[in-house]
Formats: C-alpha cells, sequence, structure tokens
C-alpha cells in the first residue's frame, strides 16, 4: 500500500489527465486530529481553504512525493510514503469510502486522500515550500531522481565513490545520494544486484557498481510499466502487477535462484531480508 517514486510517478501522471484545469469548488477534512499530531496534516485545517477556487496548473511526481499546484499560488503534497490510497472520482457521490481528505472539483468529480501510514497530506503556498519536509527532500533538484535522464552508470559511480558508508544510507533516507529509494525497493535491487546488505559503497567493484546501478533502474522501470506494486491501487483502483523479488514476501520462503532459506537481519532501523548465498 505504500506509494514509492513508482508510484507516485503513477499517481502524478493519472492526475494530470483527471485534473488539469479543473477548479477547487471545497474541501473537506475529517479523522484529522492523529495525523496532525503527529505532522502529517497542516497544523491549521483552515490552510486547505487556500485550495478552493484554485485551479490545478500541474501535477508533478519527484521522489515519494506529489505535489499538485494551482494557479492561485497554492499547492497541495501528498505523500503516502508508507500507505495511502489517493482515488478519482467522476462524480462526487462516488467518493463513499473513508478519506482524510477529499477535494471537490467544479465539473462534479472529487479526488480523495487517506493515510494508512506514515505519510503527509499538506496544503503550502509557494512562498513557503521550502518549510515543506518533502518538497526539500525529493523536489531537491541538486539530489539526482533514478528516473532522470542524467542518472547514468558513470554519475552513480562518482556519487559511490569514496563514500564509506553502508549502500542502504546511500541510497536510503534523508542523506541518500538519491531521492526516492525507500527500504522495501532497497531489498529488491540488492537481491538483484546480488549484494550483500552490509556491504559498504566504496568497496563495490566497478562491475557490482553497474550491477547495482541496472537494479535501480530495472526496478524502478519495471514498477511504472506494470502499475506499480502489487499491493498497490492507482487513481482509478486498479491493482498494480508487480511483485517484489526480495522483502518481506519471501520471509520463510527459498531463494529464487539458489533455494537457501532466505534470512532476515536488523539494519537502519528496519529489517532486511536476503540470499545468504546469492548475496556477497
Ligand atoms: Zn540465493
Amino acid at each position: 500500500m505504500s506509494v514509492e517514486l513508482p508510484e507516485a510517478k503513477i499517481l502524478a501522471k493519472q492526475m494530470s489527465k483527471e485534473l488539469l484545469g479543473k477548479r477547487v469548488k471545497s474541501t473537506h477534512v475529517q479523522h484529522y486530529e492523529k495525523l496532525q499530531k503527529i505532522g502529517m496534516l497542516n497544523k491549521d485545517i483552515k490552510a486547505f481553504d487556500q485550495l478552493v477556487d484554485g485551479v490545478v496548473e500541474s501535477t508533478t511526481s519527484r521522489g515519494n512525493g506529489i505535489r499538485l499546484k494551482l494557479n492561485n499560488g497554492v499547492n497541495l503534497i501528498l505523500a503516502p510514503e508508507y500507505g495511502g490510497r489517493i482515488f478519482f472520482h467522476k462524480s462526487k457521490k462516488d467518493a463513499t469510502g473513508k478519506f482524510h481528505l477529499k477535494v471537490d472539483f467544479a465539473d462534479d468529480s472529487a479526488l480523495t486522500v487517506r493515510l494508512t501510514s506514515m505519510g503527509l497530506i499538506h496544503t503550502i503556498r509557494d512562498d513557503a515550500l521550502e518549510r515543506s519536509y518533502i518538497f526539500r527532500r525529493d523536489f531537491n533538484p541538486d539530489v539526482l531522481s533514478p528516473i532522470d535522464p542524467e542518472f547514468t552508470s558513470e554519475r552513480f559511480a562518482e556519487l559511490l565513490s569514496g563514500n564509506k558508508r553502508m549502500l542502504k544510507s546511500v541510497l536510503v533516507g534523508k542523506d541518500a545520494v538519491v531521492v526516492g529509494l525507500s527500504n522495501s525497493a532497497f531489498q529488491d535491487i540488492i537481491y538483484r544486484a546480488r549484494l550483500h546488505p552490509k556491504r559498504k559503497a566504496a568497496e563495490l567493484t566497478k562491475e557490482e557498481t553497474q550491477a547495482l546501478y541496472d537494479a535501480v533502474t530495472y526496478v524502478l522501470l519495471e514498477r511504472i510499466r506494470l502499475g506499480g506494486k502489487d499491493q498497490f491501487l492507482d487513481l482509478y483502483g486498479n491493482r498494480g502487477s508487480y511483485t517484489p523479488a526480495m522483502g518481506p514476501n519471501m520471509k520463510q520462503s527459498t531463494c529464487m535462484t539458489c533455494k537457501t532459506p532466505i534470512e532476515k537481519l536488523s539494519l537502519g532501523g528496519g529489517h532486511i531480508y536476503f540470499c545468504p548465498k546469492c548475496q556477497k
């Protein structure tokens, strides 16, 4: 159910098709107190009123974040990174499921957003965007996105060279050299690249760096091509069909390649599943 780079990309593209040029008629926020307490939603609920009368000018995604930019200087930043649902409804009457935020448009269509785990629903003005943690983290042009054309294997090798940290902190989290990779994508990627979770970036050979680069781009592009991960529902409620090669879904299973039982270790505040034989 998590929405990471590939899923955010799919949703932003579908939003472009459905929402561009639409005027916001009203917004409805409910069951939000808990989210507010932990900073997952604007502290002042009236902030969402600023969306009213704005026309959707663009919907873009970068990293795990989605930005709806309105023509009145207001943005809606959505990032259901650890779990959430974003649905489009042709008529607001169809928006019968649970939601935290519902945006009704002047043509009777609606968008609903619900967080089911850690994430963000944030209304913010253009001139305050830099105060948004997600905006600073994911929309920072100085940090490459692995699906940017500038993300070449040469550039990736430069970013890793001399980097003494373990691969996880190099690829995932706030100090990562790229945006948009989660712990879940990380497990899938290093299994495909046949690298042990505790390897350090600077120690990789040229061939291993290339294998890691190939795995990063393969996993992200394949997830986009297959409509997202298998638990993900897109803007229309269609399920994705990408199954990670490694991750919690492989708990108590054996490796697809060598049949060795899959092991688990704790690393950087999360669990990593891996094959102790294939991943060196
Ligand atoms: Zn194996």
